[in-house]
């Protein structure tokens, strides 16, 4: 459990997302030539998928739709454009409600690049990057001993 002074200094400056609307994705019936377009010029690997009511539905990378195209001696890019995004998205990805304990979103944000955010009918409301959540923890790692005394608990005897 996170404690309430760790916790509290950490949401110091406010919310942890990045809102829906700032958030580069795709359609799931994109087909995967668009989809790898997107990610190029936004220069991002992996971003999420939604559906036409704005729900997310996963996440498509760029090592997933090369791996669609990539046979055991050619690359077929041709193939992109037969390829719809639903076909090949990653279906099982981090994702918590909004209203989320921090505890479980640094967890998550071990092993995944961020979070994403929807409301408890799987709407779609932003991500929570690690990099958000690391500015956050570089303040706290500067500013936790000017506010407050840290003591070592006394050693304990069994
Ligand atoms: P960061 O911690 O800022 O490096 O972000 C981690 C990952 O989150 C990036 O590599 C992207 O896959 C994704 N990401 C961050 N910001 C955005 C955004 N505005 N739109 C889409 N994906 C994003």
């Amino acid at each position: 459990m996170i404690g309430n002074k760790i916790k509290a200094m950490l949401e110091d400056n406010g919310d942890f997302l990045i809102p829906a609307d700032r958030v580069a994705n795709v359609q799931v019936d994109n087909n995967l030539d668009h989809a790898l377009l997107v990610l190029t010029n936004i220069g991002y690997t992996i971003i999420p998928v939604l559906d036409h009511h704005g729900n997310i539905k996963g996440l498509i990378s760029m090592p997933v739709i090369m791996k669609a195209i990539t046979g055991l001696k050619d690359i077929h890019f041709d193939q992109l454009s037969d390829l719809s995004v639903s076909e090949v998205m990653k279906t099982d990805f981090a994702q918590v409600e909004e209203d989320y304990e921090l505890e479980d979103v640094l967890h998550l944000l071990v092993d995944n690049p961020f979070v994403c955010v929807t409301d408890d009918s799987g709407s779609f409301k932003g991500i929570i990057t690690r990099k958000v959540v690391l500015a956050a923890t570089n303040r706290l790692a500067h500013e936790f001993e000017n506010l407050y005394e840290v003591h070592e608990k006394a050693e304990q005897l069994n």
